[in-house]
């Protein structure tokens, strides 16, 4: 059974005392430096000369500073650039200015997993991974709920580590849920390949594929829109209250019925074969290098897939329908429609 820790297993007096410095302001940095703020941590952001996260930042009332004047100043470093530029942003700003015993923290394993980020033997390594996106990670803190997240030690040079990993995923919400210890290892791998092969991945090729076989047949886009993908939030909801069982519980009885002689049919055997192979490409960096490289040539594949993506006609669909929606009000005001 996993090691499970609440609020009252941590001191959030540890990260009071200390001075942050978070680097980045996107959907994670933004909401690390706003919960911390908000649990009495003296918070400052690190960002690029010319971010367009600056102005967002100081209007929540944070100080803003240069990355390097950021670190100077911190005695935990939150990492919380994109992972394919924190090693160039670790070389370049954080290492040359990071203090004797400063601690680091990271948002995901990525870097350390893969050997991208190789920090000096002085520093504590630790990390906090909200298992959900930073925007939920705000709304439940400031609802008075959080996100659960995983705590990791990768080095503990102060031998008090687990003590300050566990003060800031208090600071910042997770123990009012709950914090799973986990490594580095276990939390990249499993990251990844959850997002590949069945949240992102894999059910984002569901629903087209769904979207697929309904329009081709001849049904009208729109009724196709309702069924693979509107209603999915519907059921998945039912699965994270009460697991797949009150999913089935909920449905009628032909739809469980359905589920039981259909899904295996749709999801074969194969699939699991499949989704082998691409774990196999996690646990041994070839997907970590295949992304790494792309990035580092200004990203040419990942911005074709992009594309290639948004001009799936169930997107346009989409786009049309949820004008319709009066209920469907998009809370998350820096997402804008078709940006891709
Ligand atoms: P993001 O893309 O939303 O934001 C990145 C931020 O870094 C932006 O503010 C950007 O301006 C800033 N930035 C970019 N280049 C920079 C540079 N050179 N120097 C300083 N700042 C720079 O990133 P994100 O999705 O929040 O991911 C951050 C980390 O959190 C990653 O390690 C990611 O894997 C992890 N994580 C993200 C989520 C999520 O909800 N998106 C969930 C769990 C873990
Ligand atoms: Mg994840
Ligand atoms: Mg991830
Ligand atoms: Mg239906
Ligand atoms: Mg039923």
């Amino acid at each position: 059974m996993a090691e499970l820790f609440y609020d009252d297993d941590a001191d959030l007096s540890i990260i009071a005392g200390r001075k942050v410095a978070v680097i980045g302001y996107g959907s994670q940095g933004h909401a690390h430096a706003l919960n911390l703020r908000d649990s009495g941590v003296d918070v400052r952001v690190g960002l690029r000369e010319g971010s367009a996260s600056r102005v967002k930042a100081e209007n929540e009332g944070l100080r803003v500073v240069t990355v390097a004047e950021a670190v100077k100043e911190a005695d935990v470093v939150v990492i919380l650039a994109p992972d394919q530029v924190q090693r160039h942003v670790y070389t370049q700003e954080i290492a040359p200015n990071l203090n004797e015993g400063a601690a680091l923290v990271f948002g995901h394993g990525f870097n350390i997993r893969f050997g991208y980020i190789k920090p000096e033997p002085g520093h504590d390594i630790v990390m906090i991974a909200p298992k959900g996106p930073g925007h939920l990670v705000r709304r439940e803190f400031l609802d008075g709920r959080g996100v659960p997240v995983i705590v990791a030690v990768e080095q503990d040079a102060s031998g008090s580590a687990w003590e300050l990993a566990l003060s800031y995923a208090k600071a910042i919400g997770g123990l009012r849920a709950a914090g799973i210890k986990t490594t580095f290892t276990e939390e990249t791998e499993t990251d990844l390949f959850g997002e590949q092969a069945v949240l992102c991945g894999g059910a984002s090729q569901l629903v087209m594929y769904g979207f697929e076989v309904l329009t081709e047949a001849g049904y009208q886009p729109e009724v196709a829109y309702f069924e693979v993908l509107h209603e999915l939030k519907l059921i998945v909801d039912l699965m994270w209250e009460g697991g797949i069982a009150k999913q089935r519980w909920s449905v009628s009885d032909t739809a469980e019925y359905g589920d039981y002689v259909s899904g295996p049919r749709v999801i074969t055997p194969e699939v699991k074969e499949n989704m082998k192979a691409v774990l196999a490409d996690i646990q041994n960096g070839a997907f970590a290098e295949r992304f790494i490289n792309d990035q580092d040539n200004g990203a040419p594949e990942f911005k074709e897939l992009r594309a290639k993506g948004e001009s799936h006609p169930i997107e346009a669909t989409g786009r049309e329908l949820r004008k319709l929606f009066a209920w469907v009000k998009p809370t998350d005001t820096d997402y804008v429609e078709g940006s891709a």
